[in-house]
């Protein structure tokens, strides 16, 4: 009979961080199109799985000696190689055991209808505008997940005011996917709380003022994760030149919304974006580097 340490188990020995495995409670009053119900109708749990990013790819970025390869290793291969691979596994041997594994992996690109935020890691995002459901009480596809939420429900992270999911043992520095089935599992706890204790280092770090009090600005971010502000070293004199605004985009101090962010997309091209899309992370993920230097300081990291 599959158990749940047989889950957690094979989920270590293909090379997952962490794992948990969360009640579905959590999504009672989901919206239908992020409901794991609409994915698996009769689904029992969802088991969620933690990859932990090396923290010297944040550190040479801090340093400023290498940026590409956190983009390429620590974003890109983690979830379009290692999270896919690592499912159709795990995905495997749920499925070998007579149950239902629905994988979810991130969709970076899409939004589900309605969704006007954006993923700052990519070239740009698309709202599925003009999807209809197919019948009365469904939702319209595609069913997209709400990542944050599912780590609260399994047990191992929790979002911070920097958007970022934050890891009991890893802080920022991790990468997430997902397992909707039906097979009858025993669940953990859920989270009850953020690692988050709103301490403002996230928002004193972005160099583009992406992170207010109210949250992470997803366009903003976008904006500055790829490059238009001064520490960015690949910076070019002629960036911008004769743009009006050009001194206060630099500074951080000019506020973007979509299509301001979009406008100014075409000129933030500073090193090549991988395969699948993936934007170069240029501003060193200054964020998630204060907060990971918060968390270790105070102490609250776990082993
Ligand atoms: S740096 Fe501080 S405020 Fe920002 S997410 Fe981390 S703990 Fe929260
Ligand atoms: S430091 Fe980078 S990733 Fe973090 S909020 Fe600012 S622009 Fe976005």
């Amino acid at each position: 009979m599959l158990t749940a340490e047989m889950i957690k188990q094979k989920a270590k020995e293909l090379g997952a961080s962490v794992c948990g495995i969360g009640k579905l409670d959590i999504f009672e009053n989901e919206i239908p199109g992020r409901d794991p119900k609409m994915i698996l109708p009769n689904a029992k749990c969802i088991i969620g799985f933690a990859f932990a990013v090396p923290k010297g790819l944040y550190y040479t970025m801090e340093q400023g000696n290498q940026y590409f390869t956190y983009t390429s290793v620590g974003v890109k291969y983690i979830d379009e190689e290692m999270a896919e691979i690592f499912l159709l596994k795990l995905g495997a041997t749920i499925e070998n055991e007579g149950y239902d594994a629905c994988l979810q992996k991130s969709v970076p690109n899409l939004r589900i209808k309605g969704d006007k935020e954006t993923n700052p890691e990519v070239a740009d995002t698309y709202e599925l505008i003009h999807a209809e459901p197919v019948a009365e009480g469904k939702p319209a596809p595609d069913v997209i997940i709400d990542f944050g939420k599912a780590a609260i429900a399994c047990g191992i992270g929790y979002p911070g005011l920097s958007g970022k999911v934050l890891s009991p043992k890893y802080g920022p520095f991790v990468r997430y996917c997902f397992i909707i089935t039906d097979a009858p599992l025993d669940t953990d706890e859920a989270m009850d709380e953020s690692l988050c204790d709103m301490c403002g280092k996230c928002k004193e770090a972005c160099p583009g003022n992406a992170i207010t009090d109210d949250g992470l600005n997803t366009w903003q971010c976008a904006v500055y994760y790829r490059g238009a502000h001064k520490s960015n070293p690949f910076m070019k004199e002629d960036f911008l030149k004769d743009h009006p605004e050009r001194e206060a985009i630099l500074n951080g101090e000019k506020v973007f919304d979509r299509e301001s962010a979009r406008e100014i997309y075409p000129h933030l091209s500073f090193l090549p974006k991988t395969n699948w899309g993936y934007a170069p992370c240029i501003c060193g993920k200054k964020c998630d580097m204060a907060c990971y230097k918060h968390l270790k300081e105070k102490g609250v990291l776990a082993k």
